[in-house]
């Protein structure tokens, strides 16, 4: 019999690691940079200087953008992106589905004059708003289908950009999405509100210090890992195509144990391919800078330079289409999945987050002497009583099925939340709690006292790393690293940014009225953030987070740990939630409601799929495979009788035996999973059926599994049709 699989992996070995096709550039990155944006310095040639500087001020400090402006931008961008030879343009938003959206208008518009005359044109009013058909996108109950009236609304502080494919060029215009009531049917309408909110609340507490602070700005720095596989072989895997996980699989005898791969010499298939998708990430205006191998094989990892917020999101939402466009021109196959591969690590997206002020201080930095910076220890505790505050709301913001592959099943970082500080300013905290603010002799930073011969005397960093929690403090700004790699940031980040305004809102709130009460300002603030930090150190961990203490510690110390995703929603529905976000008018309760019913319906989805995926692979691939097997060993069994060589025909017997068995098992799993999945949605609500998908449905998929994967081994290679693990992970 023809196998697939072994014509594929023939394919591979005959084009070898040319399958790319890189194109040489022999440009620099300053050359490239930002080259299909319309940046503020390109806008600067476009734009006439009064409207341009009104733009300007208006992003800064977080006001409405008039349409006069507007319309002088749109002149401008219509102008810029038709010299560059593009024919279309696009709102590009958001919505609640995790992957952008767009719809293409050509900017040729026919006149009816009979003349066939027509113009090209982008007004003011098609630059700020348009209205696509908003019926199929979710909306939690926010909107029935006969009300379809969605807006998308210009968002002027992130950057229009151009896309090129190879036959054509469209304008970009990142834009929000929002109901004909107004109600945010995307991710980045709170987020942007969030930070404004995060702006002014950081802003006051600056001006205890400095008067001459005008604004705040989140800052973030996404670290984006990945798989790559051959693109062959991900078309042999419908699990994969359709789920983006592989659902069934042997561990490869070689996996990551002899730590090899991490920071290893670069797959050269596959640095071609970084290069590209690199290069036309900068053309877009993404930073990114850096690359890396992962601890798993075939995984990888790149970084940009930080940037604001909300333009660090659109940015790594277009990163992560770039990688895939590109991939597929390298015979590619780029998963974003959070853990596509079972055995080894799974992928994530660390979020490393601050804020900075207009004259450019990181406020997140501790300085030579954090046991005295006053400013520092502000933030810094303040968010820790934050996160201690609303742990579960922030555990909510990362719950994806997918991501529960990771929080809570043994791989890092856990489920629970906790903020890990480093010793040295565990030290500061400690010290700070007792006697307030300290100062330090011998602050300056520390060298190790190397004694090795021509090698420099180094500087230690005021933390070590920590790769067990969810959120360190990593030196000038903490890394959230719960969230997952196939994730918007924008709901984390959001949450982040609200928890943290909120508590420094208090917190003014707090001072000012012991100020009010004559009490001195530093005393005031002092004696606020001991109180604080004696109600939140709770939250404080520094040790492993892996490990089973830990979890028993947590739970003694309050903390949650809820290990799949509907368990971890539920903070979506707790009044306190709500209460935060409707007093800082972030979400009214009906939206909140409607995003938790959106993410449980999300659940209820992919698991849907990944249950009638798994019971068409387990009897068109495993099973069949098992029988195609058994029978090449009955007629083994015959000969061997016949030949009488009875003892080596009983051997086969027990074999296919055995292999019947693990057959069984998996049909009598899949009945189960067919009943169980029925259940579930009998209960008639995404609520009740993702419950029970998670503890009734979930079992039977790794029942089925482990019979699959033992198959794997006892069935003959090659009549096995999907591709295996060391297949996957090791051909490139
Ligand atoms: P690592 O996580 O390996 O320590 P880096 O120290 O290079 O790596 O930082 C990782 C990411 O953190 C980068 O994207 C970087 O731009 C970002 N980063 C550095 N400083 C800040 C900051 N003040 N705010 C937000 N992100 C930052
Ligand atoms: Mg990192």
């Amino acid at each position: 019999m023809e196998n697939i699989r072994y014509n594929t992996l023939e394919k591979i070995k005959s084009n070898g690691s040319s399958n790319g096709k890189a194109t040489e550039e022999k440009k620099k990155i300053s050359e490239i940079f930002g080259k299909g944006v319309f940046s503020l310095s390109v806008m600067k040639e476009y734009i006439p200087e009064g409207p341009y500087s009104d733009l300007l001020s208006a992003i800064k400090h977080d006001k409405k953008v008039s349409y006069d402006i507007a319309e002088s931008v749109a002149k401008g961008l219509k102008r810029w992106a038709m010299d560059r030879g593009a024919t279309h343009f696009t709102h590009w938003f958001q919505p609640l589905t995790n992957l952008t959206a767009e719809k293409h208008d050509a900017f040729y518009k026919p006149s009816f004059d009979g003349m066939g005359n027509g113009i090209e044109g982008l007004s003011g009013a098609e630059l700020i708003q348009r209205e696509p058909d908003a019926s199929s996108f979710p909306s939690g109950g926010l909107r029935n289908t006969a009300e379809a009236r969605g807006y998308t609304i210009w968002d002027p502080s992130s950057p229009a950009f151009i896309l090129k494919t190879e036959a054509g060029k469209t304008l970009y215009i990142p834009s929000i999405f929002i109901s004909y009531t107004g109600e945010a049917l995307d991710h980045k309408t709170p987020l942007l509100k969030s930070s404004a909110l995060l702006d002014k609340a950081a802003t006051a507490v600056c001006n205890y210090f400095d008067s001459g602070v005008e604004y705040v700005t989140a800052t973030l720095g996404w670290e984006q890992e990945y798989f790559v596989i051959d693109a062959g072989l991900y078309k042999l895997r419908p699990d994969l195509m359709l789920t983006g996980r592989t659902l069934f699989g042997n561990k490869s005898p070689k996996g990551q144990q002899l730590e090899d791969q991490y920071f290893g010499s670069i797959p050269e298939r596959v640095q071609n391919f970084m290069m590209d998708f690199e290069r036309e990430s900068l053309k877009l205006g993404i930073p990114v800078l850096t690359r890396h191998n992962e601890v798993a094989p075939n995984q990888f990892e790149c970084a940009p330079m930080f940037e604001e917020l909300n333009v660090a999101i659109d940015h790594n939402l277009l990163l992560m289409d770039v990688m895939n466009r590109v991939a597929r021109k390298h015979g590619l196959r780029v998963l974003l999945h959070e853990k596509p591969f079972a055995g080894v690590n799974g992928s994530g997206k660390h979020n490393n987050w601050s804020m900075a002020t207009d004259g450019g201080k990181n406020l997140l930095s501790p300085g030579n002497d954090p046991g005295n910076n006053l400013q520092f220890l502000t933030f810094f505790i303040n968010i820790v009583k934050g996160i201690h505050t609303y742990e579960e709301l922030i555990r909510a913001s990362i719950a994806t099925p997918g991501n529960d592959h990771r929080l809570g099943a043994n791989e890092a970082p856990p489920a629970i939340i906790s903020v890990f500080t480093g010793l040295q300013i565990a030290d500061v905290l400690k010290e700070f709690k007792k006697s307030g603010l300290v100062k330090n002799k011998n602050a300056a930073k520390k060298g190790l006292g190397l004694n090795i011969p021509k090698i420099p005397e180094m500087t230690l960093d005021n933390t070590d790393r920590n790769r067990t929690s969810p959120f360190p403090f990593t030196g000038n700004k903490f890394e959230f690293r719960a969230v997952g790699s196939s994730a918007n940031c924008s709901p984390a980040m959001m949450v982040l940014n609200t928890i943290v305004a909120n508590q420094l809102i208090e917190f003014t709130q707090e001072v000012d009225k012991l100020i009010g009460k004559k009490v001195n300002k530093e005393k005031a603030m002092v004696g606020v953030l001991q109180k604080y930090l004696k109600e939140s150190e709770n939250i404080i961990y520094n040790g492993n987070g892996y490990t089973a203490e830990w979890e028993k510690e947590a739970k003694k110390r309050g903390l949650s740990n809820h290990k799949n995703t509907p368990k971890a929603l539920q903070a979506l529905l707790q009044d306190k939630t709500v209460k935060l976000f409707e007093k800082h008018q972030i979400f009214n309760k009906r939206e909140v409601h409607a995003r938790y019913e959106i993410c449980m319906e999300e659940y209820v989805k992919k698991l849907d799929i990944e249950a009638e995926l798994i019971k068409e692979m387990a009897t068109n691939y495993i099973n069949s495979s098992a029988y195609a097997y058994v029978n090449k060993l009955t007629s083994d069994y015959k000969g061997l009788k016949e030949m009488g060589l009875t003892q080596h025909a009983e051997s086969i017997k027990q074999t296919v035996d055995e292999i019947l068995t693990h057959v069984e098992n998996i049909k009598s799993n899949v009945k189960k999973l067919e009943t169980e999945l029925h259940k579930a949605h009998a209960k008639g609500n995404a609520t009740g059926a993702a419950f029970a998908i998670a503890e009734k449905v979930r079992p039977t998929f790794d029942d089925i599994r482990t019979s699959a994967d033992a198959l794997e081994i006892m069935v003959e290679d090659s009549a096995w049709k999907l591709p295996k693990y060391r297949e996957l992970l090791f051909i490139l």
